[in-house]
């Protein structure tokens, strides 16, 4: 793929720039999860050293205001006191036992007081993990092979849900991947997101296969495209006409937009629902759950295998019950407050500088696209000048804000972003627009 550059930037980054280069030896791409390579912006990726608050530090010594928040999780901001704490007192007490431990009966429990379609709940260690069991868990439980998924939502890199994805593969370009054969992806149906007829049509062409429809409960990963009025309320509607089951991925939304996630926002319930991020405080934690009859399915207490070693680790389990306890109303009234403030800000710098654009908001999730046009699908987020993202990214950047590197990503804020980190914000954001209003593809 061609990496368009329309802006110079400069190399202020030697330390990252040696560790990169030592990492790209050792590893592929030099990075452990391929958006991290700023491929799609070009530029030395940045090696962070620490994170407190709003703010990470990079290895050359530079400090950003973060609007990653580690694609999500961060939402009480970097080194939280409360959860270092119980991480602390945790870790002293041994990292894995390999047997049932109170922590995990903790979060269990928390996940379970707050999302009422949630009335039994598995713990895994990655969002992946929790689509990937969802959806083996869909299919035995109907008896049905077929999978309906739409294209532009991400759902971890399950092999079967690789076909058309947001993320990494939007931010590529990659139509699906090698090393997924046929026979993974055969049972995937790709339709259309926002597109109930296409949903319609496809139940009634394959009447009696599909066992569940996957979706993002509101997509960040193709950017931030929420759902139409009643889209999701139709998925539900047409998956329980057709004995099918509605699976809501909530692993980007879940605990983050609101107390109950997404369900907290739009109220349809769904069959199983999946969770990580904001649930681990930082660490691999990750969840499905949902009807308590379906997920008597599960092993032990019935036939659909699925375990792992380290699911429920007793640091993990501790972190993300300190997060959620911790989140509260006042806490997400901040972070909506705060993601207001930045919105508000963006938006005003792009219009001062006549740059086309439309901010599309999900809760306190939101992202940037480089359009005027309605964006409701992958099609029309891909139809954006992600060309003057680039330019835009990189002059927040050399200021000292760190954005996702990629337009296809949503922007994540935390509690933690006080009045001098959105001063900062605000401070840089002219240059950024004057760049994107001067960029050419
Ligand atoms: N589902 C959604 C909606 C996601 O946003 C992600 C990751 O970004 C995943 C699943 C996969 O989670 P993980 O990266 O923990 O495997």
């Amino acid at each position: 793929m061609q990496v368009r550059i329309t802006v110079s930037f400069p190399y202020e980054a030697p330390v990252s720039q040696s560790l990169f280069d030592r990492a790209s030896v050792v590893t592929p791409g030099g990075v452990n999860s391929p958006v991290r390579a700023f491929r799609a912006v070009g530029g030395t990726p940045r090696f962070m050293v620490s994170g407190t608050g709003p703010y990470l530090t990079d290895a050359d010594g530079r400090e950003y205001v973060d609007l990653v928040c580690s694609w999500g999780p961060m939402i009480l901001g970097h080194a939280h006191p409360e959860v270092i704490a119980a991480v602390q007192e945790t870790v002293a007490r041994g990292t894995s036992f390999g047997t049932p431990g109170a922590g995990e009966v903790e979060l269990a429990e928390e996940i379970v007081a707050r999302i009422e379609p949630v009335e039994q709940v598995r713990l895994v260690s990655s969002g992946t993990e929790a689509t990937m069991s969802a959806i083996r868990l869909a299919r035995g439980f109907t008896g049905r092979a077929k999978v309906i998924k739409f294209a532009g939502c991400y759902h971890g890199h399950v092999d079967a849900l690789l076909a058309a994805a947001g993320s990494g593969v939007a931010t590529f370009g990659l139509p699906d991947t090698p090393g997924v054969t046929g026979a993974q992806a055969g049972d995937t149906i790709v339709l259309p997101y926002n597109d109930l007829a296409a949903v319609r049509a496809a139940f009634a062409a394959h009447e009696g296969e599909i066992a569940c429809v996957i979706t993002e409960a509101s997509p960040g990963n193709m950017g931030v495209v929420p759902p139409l009025p009643g889209f999701n309320q139709g998925l539900a509607d047409l998956c329980s006409a057709n004995g099918a089951l509605y699976i809501s991925d909530e692993v980007m939304t879940g605990f983050r937009v609101s107390k109950a996630g997404w369900y907290g926002i739009d109220g349809v319930r769904p069959d199983l629902m999946t969770f990580g991020k904001v649930m681990g405080g930082g660490f691999p934690a990750a969840a499905f759950g949902g009807r308590a009859d379906v997920m008597a399915h599960l092993a032990p207490a019935g036939p659909v295998y699925q375990a792992g070693t380290l699911s429920g680790n007793p640091i993990a389990t501790a972190a993300g019950v300190a997060q959620l306890r911790l989140l509260d109303d006042a806490a997400y009234a901040k972070v909506d407050a705060v993601s207001a403030e930045v919105r508000g800000l963006v938006t005003a710098a792009l219009a001062k500088e006549g740059v086309a654009h439309r901010l599309q908001v999900a809760g306190n999730m939101f992202s940037v696209f480089f359009t005027e046009a309605d964006v409701t699908d992958y099609e029309t987020a891909k139809a954006q000048e992600s060309f003057r993202f680039t330019a835009f990214f990189h002059s927040m950047l050399a200021q000292g804000v760190y954005l996702p590197p990629s337009a296809f990503e949503s922007w994540f804020v935390s509690t933690m972003h006080d009045d001098a980190a959105i001063e900062r914000i605000a401070a840089a954001l002219p240059a950024a627009a004057r760049a994107a209003a001067e960029a050419t593809a």
